[in-house]
C-alpha cells in the first residue's frame, strides 16, 4: 500500500488484507519537522540528518468492524526508531519505539468495543500517510530521557577544554589586554 492511498470506513477491497511495508522517517513531514524541532535543543549537534533515512516499518491489518455500520478496525503495529533530545543531559540519544495499534476508524462511533480506541474522522476515509503520522505522534514521549541513568550525562557537566573557550570572562581579560 502506497502512503497516498486510504483506508475507507466503507467496506472495500483491502478488507482483512495486512497493510505491511517500510517507509522511511522523511516520508512524514510532520514528523520531520517535530524531530528538528525537539534537535534544537540538543548540546551535541552531531545531527547528521542521517536519522532522516531511519526506517518506519507498518504492520497492520484492516478488518470490518460491524457489518451495518462504517466502521473498520485497525489493528498491529508501527516500528520506529527515532533520536530524540534526552530532556536530562539534552543529548540526542537513540530510541526505538514499537507502537501497539488498535483502533476503530470511524465518523461517529455508535458503540465501544472492548480493547479498542474510538478515532473519529471527519470523511469517510484517512490518508495511511496521516494514519500513521497520527499514531507516531500520539506515541511520542512527553518527556523523552535515557533509558538507563547510568548513560545520561549531568546537565550541566561540560569538559574542561571546552570550558575555557566559552568561559565570558576569559574574553573580557583578552580584549583589556589587547586594550592596553
Ligand atoms: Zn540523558
Amino acid at each position: 500500500m502506497k502512503l497516498s492511498d486510504s483506508i475507507s470506513i466503507k467496506p472495500s477491497l483491502n478488507d482483512n488484507q495486512r497493510i505491511k511495508g517500510e517507509y522511511k522517517i522523511d516520508n512524514f513531514e510532520k514528523i520531520v519537522r517535530l524531530i528538528q524541532k525537539d534537535h534544537l535543543n540538543a548540546r551535541d549537534f552531531k545531527d547528521s540528518r542521517d536519522w532522516l533515512k531511519e526506517k518506519v516499518r507498518i504492520d497492520l491489518k484492516q478488518e470490518i468492524a460491524d457489518l451495518n455500520s462504517d466502521e473498520k478496525k485497525i489493528s498491529g503495529s508501527v516500528k520506529i526508531k527515532l533520536y530524540l533530545t534526552c530532556q536530562n543531559c539534552l543529548c540526542i540519544v537513540e530510541s526505538n519505539l514499537k507502537i501497539p495499534v488498535s483502533i476503530i476508524l470511524c465518523k461517529k462511533s455508535k458503540k465501544v468495543i472492548k480493547g479498542y480506541e474510538i478515532w473519529e474522522i471527519y470523511e469517510e476515509k484517512i490518508k495511511l500517510n496521516d494514519l500513521i503520522e497520527e499514531l507516531i505522534i500520539i506515541s511520542l514521549p512527553l518527556y523523552f530521557k535515557h533509558e538507563r541513568s547510568e548513560d545520561c550525562i549531568v546537565y550541566d557537566y561540560e569538559p574542561e577544554s571546552d570550558r575555557t573557550k566559552t568561559l565570558p570572562f576569559a574574553n573580557l581579560k583578552n580584549q583589556l589586554n589587547n586594550d592596553e
